[in-house]
């Protein structure tokens, strides 16, 4: 039973004086920093930080080292054997960007289409619509089932001879459920087309195996996953990799430069220009260290508890009303929920545990088209780390009783 977590020591913010009994419900947005990962990222910046991939002296050839080495640890945290088939990037948001630019853009028409979800975060919508605007090209939104998770007959008649990518979240960042990627992988493959993966909300819980989904491309955040900010991953097949141009241009990408050409060097370095973000590289290395010191069969253990305890507790309040209704009993729950509160605006309510020192997320979470879709302008997110435990769930419960008691109560008064 998870009435408290026996990781949260390990996050120094909750002993932190600034933020008293802090009980912390938006790792969706971002996850805290356990204190392994601010040490190891505090002693390379003092004790080990160089350019990497540029001097022949010993401490730059250890950063250069460094991060090679990083690429092959996470090859194994994503299951698939290549580590030049994974590039850094500053984030999920950028490694969409470059997709969107390097392998679609060039096949783009008039007569072609791109697909993604009506479930898709901002990040994997706004790239595709500005790439299909720009050819008078068609952007396909595929439904989501009751379960709020893609309906693959319904994707599967949406692609086409003419589609030259399906882009699609591996988990929601609003609803929060796992979309059948390896299915989707299959049958998009059936049909010649490439497609993406946003891994963004996925990686926190642990066993992502491309080798088993199969997809052309995987994105993800370091900081999703206990890392900083600023730091991400794209998986892209070698062979797509080897014909996409680079995408921000400059130095460490060139083999030869002269004013009248240049060429480039091979994939990953092509699309790592400038200096690589190592210290960033190395808080999520030691962010994947954390974790799988921890156990990934701790973790969703743990997880699945806590996720499970949350919507069983949510669903005892009438005025809960969350956009997607989950079925308690259900073996997996989602470790997020997203919801509003009945007769009280969600910026009141994020308001109000505010003042309790309880952090939820409000708004459309970067995903406005899916909250149009459930006819909502906001709602309030709750999302679930390793830290949180029952207490935590208990809080808010309590907590939102007041906001009820206070706002919608007096308000029907
Ligand atoms: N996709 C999803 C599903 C997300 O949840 C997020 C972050 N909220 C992103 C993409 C963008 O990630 P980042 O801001 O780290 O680039």
């Amino acid at each position: 039973m998870a009435s408290t977590s026996i990781w949260k020591d390990d996050f120094p913010v909750f002993s932190s004086h600034a933020h008293p009994k802090l009980c912390y419900l938006d790792s969706a947005a971002t996850c805290l920093t356990p204190k392994r990962v601010a040490t190891a990222m505090y002693d390379y910046q003092c004790y080990s930080h160089a350019n990497s991939h540029k001097g022949l002296y010993n401490l730059s050839a250890n950063a250069t080292e460094l991060v090679e080495k990083s690429r092959s640890k996470i090859a194994a945290f994503l299951n698939t054997p290549v580590k030049s088939e994974l590039v850094f990037t500053s984030g999920t948001t950028e490694s969409i960007n470059i997709v969107a630019n390097c392998f679609v853009a060039p096949k783009m028409s008039a007569h072609a289409n791109i697909v993604i979800s009506s479930a898709e975060h901002h990040a994997n919508i706004l790239p595709w619509q500005k790439i299909c605007q720009a050819h008078h090209a068609q952007l396909r939104i595929a439904p989501l089932t009751l379960a709020g998770v893609v309906d693959i007959k319904a994707l599967s008649a949406l692609l086409d001879e003419n589609t030259i990518i399906l882009a699609i979240s591996h988990v929601s960042n609003v609803l929060g459920g796992f979309n059948p990627v390896d299915k989707i992988c299959q049958q998009a493959q059936k049909k010649g087309i490439a497609v993406l993966v946003d891994g963004a909300q996925a990686v926190a819980h642990g066993n992502v195996n491309l080798t088993e989904i199969g997809c052309d491309f995987y994105t993800f955040s370091a900081h999703k996953l206990y890392g900083p900010t600023g730091c991400g991953v794209l998986y892209a097949k070698g062979e797509h990799l080897t014909h996409m141009p680079p995408y921000t241009l400059g130095g460490g990408i060139i083999n030869k430069v002269s004013f009248e050409e240049t060429s480039f060097v091979n994939s990953p370095l092509k699309f790592e220009p400038g200096s690589h973000n190592v210290i960033g590289i190395v808080g999520l290395i030691a962010a994947i260290d954390y974790l799988n010191d921890i156990s990934w069969g701790e973790i969703t253990h743990h997880m699945s508890d806590i996720s499970a305890y949350l919507h069983h507790e949510l669903a005892q309040l009438h005025f809960i009303k969350p956009l997607l209704k989950h079925n308690c009993d259900d073996q997996l729950l989602p470790s997020l929920i997203s919801f509003q509160v009945e007769g009280v605006h969600a910026h009141d309510v994020a308001s109000l545990l505010d003042s309790e020192n309880i952090a939820v997320r409000v708004g459309h979470h970067c995903a406005q088209p899916l909250h149009k879709l459930y006819d909502v302008s906001a709602s309030v997110r709750v999302s679930l780390g390793i830290y949180n435990s029952y207490k935590d769930i208990d809080r808010l419960i309590v907590a939102l009783n007041n906001v009820y008691q206070l706002l919608a109560i007096r308000e029907l008064e």
